[in-house]
């Protein structure tokens, strides 16, 4: 089966072909400067393709971007597909699915405007996704079955006590304000990986998943049912991460605006693109950056490494308290993937939870799923690297084959 999966924005779109049955991918992309001037990129996995990158193609509306991919992967030379009826469905990546969604949806009329309904809860990302859905339709017809994968879905089986927010319950009731939670669909992955690695039911597990990269959360998987989540209405909540602050008091917003006379716009810029540990250090929102400038001797690039690994540690603390103890933490995603040191120290100090030092050995491999735990550690510890475009094959395959 071949499953094509769309990440629409704004003026780019990601995409991967892949098949959910065997895991393996095909070709991926990205379109790029839509609406402006047009660059794509298309890699195919397939041995003798050649890849393009970055060249001029005019992509005035997202319509023009799925034909460009269409047209790639079905190219005489350095296609992967002899037609495009060899595309079984298409899975698209939609960030909000309010509490409309707990799991992943076929396209139909009804859930378009579901998911319209949801705009007011993500406005930047929500109408590109259907943008992104739209232009399929248009390019690819009605006869090729599209799904939508939620970002939100996973999370909605945290109970009230977890997603109410301690502010008047009619702006809840009227306005759904409360905790949503992003990255579902990579803890979801993961916490399953989680299970199978351990050999183990995922409804016998505790589990915390961290999935930490440029946006980081965590999430607490009691019996396979997220319980909790870092994030909130929006991704600018929980852990400081990139660019976002993460949480912070309200207070801090009032006094910063008064002084510098700055609109609610200005103001949700600097948390969302110049804080988190970009805003500690003033060097860098990349780990690796910061890793070397710390090295050197940059103390604030030390202050935000650290900030940040004493939150990761803090939310692991009170996530084993709200389940009741855990069986299993996992670092997935940029930096939980690929830093032993931040592994190690995001981990220290947590023997009185059954958490031994980590193995030096296992901690400094790369690029596959491992059991990094130390010798008696009663908690597993695992590295395993997330694959959300998987998880919405397998969704949209398993979708289809209902059909
Ligand atoms: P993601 O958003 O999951 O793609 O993660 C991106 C982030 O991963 C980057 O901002 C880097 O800070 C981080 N990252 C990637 N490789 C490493 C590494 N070897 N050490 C530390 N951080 C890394």
């Amino acid at each position: 089966m071949n499953i094509l999966v769309i990440n629409a924005g704004s003026s780019s779109l990601k995409y991967q072909l892949l098949d959910p049955d065997t895991g393996v991918l095909l070709a991926k992309g990205l379109c790029e400067r839509i609406g402006i001037d047009g660059l794509f990129t298309y890699k195919p996995q397939v041995e003798g393709k050649q890849a393009l990158d970055a060249v001029s193609v005019a992509m005035p509306t997202h319509s023009e971007a799925i034909q460009a991919v269409l047209n790639a992967l079905v190219d005489k030379d350095n296609g992967v597909l002899a037609s495009m009826s060899e595309i079984d469905a298409v899975g698209h990546r939609v960030v909000h699915g309010g509490e409309s969604f707990a799991s992943s949806v076929l396209l139909t009329d009804e859930v378009l405007k579901a998911i319209e309904e949801c705009n007011p809860l993500a406005p930047l990302h929500n109408p590109a996704n259907l943008i992104g859905i739209n232009a399929c339709t248009a390019v690819l017809g009605d006869k090729v079955p599209q799904v939508a994968v939620f970002d939100t879905a996973f999370h909605q089986t945290m109970p009230a006590v977890a997603y109410t927010y301690a502010i008047p319950y009619e702006y809840y009731e009227k306005d759904k304000m409360r905790r949503y939670g992003f990255h579902g669909t990579s803890h979801r992955f993961v916490s399953a990986r989680a299970a199978a690695m351990l050999g183990k039911k995922i409804e016998d597990l505790k589990i915390i998943t961290c999935h930490l990269g440029n946006g980081s959360s965590i999430a607490a998987v009691k019996n396979g049912k997220c319980v909790d989540t870092t994030m909130g209405l929006t991704p600018l909540a929980g852990l400081p991460m990139g660019t976002r602050s993460g949480d912070m008091d309200a207070g801090v917003m009032e006094y910063i605006m008064a002084k510098y006379d700055l609109s609610m716009k200005e103001m949700m810029n600097i948390l969302n693109k110049k804080s988190g540990v970009l805003g500690i250090s003033g060097v860098s929102s990349d780990f690796r950056d910061l890793d070397a400038a710390a090295a050197e001797g940059n103390k604030r690039a030390a202050l935000a490494i650290d900030v940040f690994c004493y939150d990761v540690k803090k939310y692991i603390g009170s996530y084993a308290a709200a389940m009741g103890g855990v069986d299993a933490i996992v670092f997935t995603a940029g930096v939980g993937e690929n830093s032993p040191a931040l592994r190690k120290a995001m981990t220290e100090g947590l023997e009185y939870m059954g958490v031994t030092a980590l193995n030096d050995e296992a901690n400094g491999k790369r690029g596959q799923e491992i059991d990094v735990s130390g010798e008696g550690s009663k908690v597993r510890v695992l590295v395993i690297p997330t694959n959300e475009e998987l998880m919405i094959a397998m969704d949209t395959a398993e979708i289809v084959k209902a059909l």
